[in-house]
């Protein structure tokens, strides 16, 4: 089975590249991004700038690095679901611009998120009510750094889905270990969030499975940072069935990050 990987950085430096878990993932070299997506076995991925802003801060709202996962997503359309990094604290005018941009030059499939870097609350409706609302309008998936600052925990995030019931929201790492428990909750209490489960210990990643269900979390390797290798492992290693297994590495994300759906098999006569 082809595993879809649901959290790929891209726009790495080829001298930094080298001494990543995954040096085949070079900024400017769309091309990269298949030949990581081929070393894994994976048949799509989901790609989107790292989390911070380079330094120097030139590019503080992201535009270049989402233009960078825009010209992949546009060369690779069959392979690879592009997001946009976004900072929602340059205001309401700016960010509607950036995502309407972004949804009409190369298809952005949704936002990822890290209000720590950016210095604002997931529950604040005023900052991220605007960007929401884009969401809604255009059916884009968001994505939530999750579990390992004061702004970035599940619960706050869940307030957001909580106010967006029909916008598609993913805790990244399912609240990272110490959050883990704030993650399960919030999407036990909330449908419209599932999680990915790049960077969680495996332990975590079977008690989330018994607590939530498999239905409810995605593959991803969080590459560069990760190993594809042994995140794929954790999931291979914890007892989940073969249907679960289908659901994590493939058609649960088929469904979060629309996907085509593969065609089901005809039975003979
Ligand atoms: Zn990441």
């Amino acid at each position: 089975m082809k595993v879809i990987d649901t959290h790929i950085h891209y726009g790495t430096d080829p001298n930094i590249a080298a001494h990543t878990c995954c040096p085949n993932l070079i900024t400017a070299r769309p091309d990269s991004v298949i030949d990581f997506l081929d070393s894994q076995n994976a048949s799509h991925g989901v790609l989107f700038p790292h989390d911070r802003v380079m330094s120097p801060p030139w590019d503080a709202d992201y535009d270049k690095a989402n233009t960078q996962v825009g010209e992949a997503a546009s060369i690779y359309p069959d392979r690879i679901a592009g997001l946009a990094r976004i900072n929602p604290t340059f205001g309401a005018e700016h960010t509607r611009n950036l995502i309407d941009k972004y949804v009409a030059e190369w298809g952005c499939r949704g936002l990822k998120l890290v209000a720590g870097y950016d210095f604002y609350r997931p529950n604040d409706l005023s900052v991220v009510g605007p960007m929401l609302d884009k969401c809604r309008e255009h059916d884009l998936t968001v994505l939530f750094h999750s579990g390992d600052a004061s702004r970035d925990l599940p619960y706050l995030q869940a307030q957001a889905a909580k106010a967006y019931p029909d916008v598609r929201f993913v805790l990244a790492h399912i609240g990272m270990h110490s959050f883990l428990w704030e993650a399960i909750i919030a999407c036990q209490e909330y449908p419209n969030i599932t999680a990915d489960m790049s960077q969680a210990f495996p332990f975590d990643i079977k008690t989330f499975v018994a607590n939530v269900g498999a239905e409810r979390l995605t593959y991803g390797s969080d590459a560069p940072y990760q190993s594809t290798a042994i995140e794929q492992l954790k999931l291979r290693e914890i007892g989940l069935t073969d249907s679960e297994l289908e659901m994590v590495f493939r058609t649960n994300a088929q469904r979060i990050w629309r996907f085509e759906a593969d065609e089901t098999p005809r039975k003979a006569g």
